[in-house]
């Protein structure tokens, strides 16, 4: 099987705060099948470590009010682009995350409350008809 995954679960250091998201279910699907791992946040041209941000009416927005829409747009366009070329059978993504997220994302107040809603990367992929899959529900 080929799956694409969220590179913070597989323990690359791409997460906001420089750390990682390491999930061992994710390291075992790694040994087990063909796996792509992407970060779209630093695909569109996010440093790392960089300011949090959350969903705000329709518009990525970070911590410090900068209108961050445009490089998380750009790393969710490339890693469609990337799973059109690739094809994976199951996409594999962090949940809640502002791009990854799958079925819930924090509101855009940074008060920590969630809405139901995917993040950009994940719509964009499942309009695309990608089947996607929060990490929490592997
Ligand atoms: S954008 Fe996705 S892959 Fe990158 S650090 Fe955030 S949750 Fe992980």
């Amino acid at each position: 099987m080929k799956i694409m995954v969220s590179a913070c679960l597989a323990g690359e250091n791409c997460k906001y705060n420089g750390g990682n998201n390491r999930n061992e279910k994710v390291l075992q699907l790694i040994e087990e099948n063909e796996v792509i791992t992407v970060c779209p946040e630093q695909m569109g041209g996010l440093p790392t470590p960089r300011v949090p941000s959350e969903i705000r009416d329709g518009v990525v927005t970070a911590k410090d009010g900068r209108n961050v829409d445009a490089e998380f747009r750009a790393g969710a366009a490339k890693c469609l682009e990337i799973a059109m070329r690739e094809k994976p059978d199951l996409i594999v993504l962090q949940s809640r995350s502002p791009s990854c997220g799958v079925k819930q994302r924090y509101d855009g107040t940074f008060s920590g409350t969630l809405v139901d809603g995917a993040g950009v990367t994940a719509q964009l992929l499942m309009e695309n008809g990608f089947r996607c899959t929060d990490v929490e529900d592997l």
